[in-house]
């Protein structure tokens, strides 16, 4: 069984592709579960943030209500992706409140001083090492909070670094990374691993090995894969990778969530 449980559509700010589109992909590719999970960032992002979430529910609503019938080949998941929920947290609980997700991410794309790390230039050692103390700060915050079921791409900030890094690797910061993942397993919330940068520069999947052997000495059980992808391109893109990763790691199964509750799916 292949899942990819994060796929940004139409619906996101930044994504292109209709459910229908997304479904049909994913069922001649023969990834039988996918979770959407649009983004809903909660903090000031000029024009694409939460309120951008909000103008496009009732169409994603309506796209949903149609899904099933039209294509019973592929189990479609209803979940979010909400950035920075621990900086906005009145606005988070007014976007959970009678709102019934199956999965929901959790993710930091901005620092606590509102500069958008997918902006940021990257211009100095100095100036990288300043955003990874921060980042990993704010995601110990957000984790800390809790109220998602899944923290995304732990190492989200190394996909602007390209030429920019001598190592493509955070484990200089294993410190402050340690904590972060003794908080996931104090709050039983999954890890994921994200392939995007089994298709981006990186070429491999997030986290890396020691991250996940460390998730799981801790006593991590959930693990949940996804592509991140924003167009049909890569739905299932490195979903190989990730189980390879999972099992050299020690790990027997990956997580999918329904209704906002794990299922276990055996890796073999
Ligand atoms: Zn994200
Ligand atoms: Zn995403």
């Amino acid at each position: 069984m292949i899942c990819d449980m994060h796929i940004h559509s139409c619906y996101s700010f930044d994504g292109t592709p209709t459910l229908e589109e997304i479904c049909t992909v994913a069922m001649e590719r023969g990834v039988g579960i996918i979770a959407i999970t649009d983004h809903a960032d909660m903090v000031d992002t000029g024009g694409y943030g939460v309120d951008a979430y909000y103008a496009a529910e009732p169409a994603r609503l309506e796209a949903f209500a149609h899904l099933q019938p039209w294509n019973p080949g592929v189990e479609v998941l209803y979940g979010i992706e909400i950035g920075n929920g621990h900086d906005a947290k009145v606005a988070t609980e007014k976007l959970m409140e009678g709102r019934e997700f199956d999965y929901v991410l959790g993710s930091v794309h901005f620092l606590p001083d509102g500069t958008d790390i997918y902006k940021m230039p990257f211009a100095s050692p100095e100036e990288i090492d300043g955003m990874w103390r921060e980042y990993f700060a704010s995601v110990l915050r957000l984790v800390n909070e809790g109220g998602f079921d899944c923290f995304a791409h732990l190492d989200y900030p190394l996909r602007k670094m390209e030429g920019k890094v001598s190592a493509c690797t955070v484990e200089q910061y294993a410190d402050l990374i340690d904590p972060i993942l003794q908080a996931l397993v104090k709050q039983q919330i999954a890890l994921e691993v994200n392939t995007r940068g089994m298709y981006d520069w990186q070429q491999r999947v997030c986290p890396e090995d020691w991250v996940l052997r460390r998730y799981r000495e801790l006593g991590g059980k959930y693990v949940v894969i996804g592509s991140d992808t924003h167009t049909v391109d890569y739905i299932g893109t490195g979903f190989a990778e990730a189980a390879a990763a999972l099992k050299r790691c020690g790990f027997d199964s990956y997580t999918i969530y329904r209704k906002r509750q794990p299922v276990q799916i055996p890796l073999d």
